[in-house]
């Protein structure tokens, strides 16, 4: 805190996982000796550079780039890129000292590291779009690689932005290679991938239900954001015979009671990916109810709204306390984060008091990078699996991870604590690896 006051959300994750990990000390002298708590704390190596576009009316513009290279001992850093004008390097830090355990979680071979830039991508052209993620790669590519660091995408970071990137590395190296994941199915991407964190998020929610003797049949669904994560959650839910209510963008919330199915999802769909158009056209052409500047959890806390399951899938700590407390008064059952670090400290606490389910992001989403993870080996091998065949292989993944998630905390003694046992289960590795590697 002391040499980086700013980074508060760099400090919250960190004082999460450090006092998960309080129960490994006694057990693991070795980590302590080595120092090894106060070194996964420490990037490896932080780039930030200045990326100068210009505009359809050639003006020219300057934003800041950066890639956070936090960690590599279990593998190639491996983490998304984001692109809104809230970010900062406390932001890209935190997501990128959560990603070392998400990606160990998974059970693939990748370190951790995330980046992006403070561009609004938000009522830009296609060229402007272009032209800014060229500029972009122009000083990233020099940092990165398919065995040193392999980058995706985050919030404002789709198929699109992946593919103009992707384009000016191979233009730069003159290399065809798995350098980035999240890629076009013609040119080395992976079925399943847009689809992966929201479904992985609904596989993990299942799983913490099936502890239960529940299913998903029949439930209420409450998710925030009408991105890629919201999207294919919602997608996810319908198919296993529950019901998505709401979506939301930064201006407002839709809330449809009818369920965001059928013709209303593909509508969803072509709005946000086509038209990259807001939610509140979803609510004009459905007749749904719209909140303006209310978020999908201020509008449970202000309503009467039943809600079994909660899939926060827009962004950090967009749950406070106060939110939390009336999903559990609504009588919610889950809370399986799709976005990073969506509930604050407080919210956390309430979720884990009132003894609901509460499955931290670092394991519900962490279905996305694991199919990043599969597409850097059939780029590898230079081959494709089928839709069926990484679905299948995503849905054990989830499975793993929650079960690990609980052994991890019943063996630390902190049972059926998915945080505590995301932490530890995800930290071990890591520890084990630097350790073995020595003092580098
Ligand atoms: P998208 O850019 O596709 O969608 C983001 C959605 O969240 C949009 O609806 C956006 O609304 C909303 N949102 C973003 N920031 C804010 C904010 N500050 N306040 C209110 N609403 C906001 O991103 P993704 O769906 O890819 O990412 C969503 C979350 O999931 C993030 O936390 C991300 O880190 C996490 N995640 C994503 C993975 C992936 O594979 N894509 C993998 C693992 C985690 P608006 O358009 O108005 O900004």
């Amino acid at each position: 805190k002391e040499k980086d006051p700013a980074q508060s959300e760099f400090h919250q994750a960190v004082e999460e996982v450090l006092h998960s990990l309080e129960a490994t000390v006694e057990r693991h002298p070795e980590f302590v000796r080595e120092n090894i708590y106060e070194r996964i704390v420490e990037p490896d190596r932080q780039i930030i550079f200045r990326v100068p576009w210009e505009d359809d009316e050639g003006r020219v513009h300057v934003n800041r780039g950066m890639r956070m290279e936090f960690n590599n001992a279990i593998g190639p850093y491996k983490g998304g890129l984001r692109f809104h004008p809230s970010v900062n390097p406390g932001i890209i830090k935190f997501l990128g000292f959560e990603q070392i355990f998400k990606n160990s979680l998974t059970t693939l071979p990748m370190g951790g590291g995330k980046g992006g830039s403070d561009f609004d991508p938000k009522g830009k052209s296609d060229r402007e779009i272009m032209r800014f993620c060229q500029a972009f790669m122009r000083e990233l590519f020099r940092h990165i690689g398919p065995d040193t660091d392999v980058p995706a995408g985050d919030i404002g970071v789709g198929g699109r932005e992946i593919g103009y990137m992707f384009g000016m590395y191979k233009k730069l190296v003159n290399e065809h290679t798995g350098v980035l994941t999240g890629k076009g199915l013609d040119f080395g991407g992976s079925l399943i991938r847009p689809e992966a964190t929201g479904y992985g998020a609904v596989y993990f929610a299942m799983e913490m239900i099936a502890t239960r003797n529940e299913s998903m049949e029949g439930k209420t669904a409450v998710v925030s954001g009408s991105g890629n994560v919201a999207q294919y959650s919602i997608e996810k839910v319908n198919e296993l015979g529950g019901k998505a209510i709401t979506i939301s963008d930064s201006s407002g919330t839709v809330v449809d009671m009818d369920g965001i199915a059928g013709e209303r999802w593909d509508f969803l769909m072509e709005l946000k990916n086509i038209r990259k158009g807001r939610v509140k056209e979803y609510a004009e052409k459905f007749g749904a109810d719209y909140y303006e500047g209310r978020s999908a959890w201020d509008v449970v806390s202000e309503n009467d709204l039943k809600v079994d399951i909660a899939l926060p899938s827009a962004t950090q700590n967009e749950i406070s306390g106060e939110h939390a407390q009336a999903l559990v008064d609504r009588g919610c059952q889950v809370v399986s984060e799709g976005a990073n670090m969506p509930s604050t400290p407080e919210a956390v606490k309430i979720f884990q008091d009132s003894g609901l389910l509460y499955g931290p992001g670092k394991a519900a989403n962490a279905g996305g990078v694991a199919v990043s993870g599969l597409e850097m080996s059939q780029n590898s091998m230079k081959l494709s699996w089928s839709r069926e065949e990484v679905d299948r292989k995503l849905q054990g993944i989830m499975k793993d991870i929650h079960a690990s998630c609980l052994q991890a905390a019943e063996a630390y003694g902190k049972p059926e604590d998915y945080v505590a046992g995301a932490n530890i289960a995800g930290f071990l590795k890591v520890a084990r690896a630097m350790t073995s590697c020595g003092i580098v």
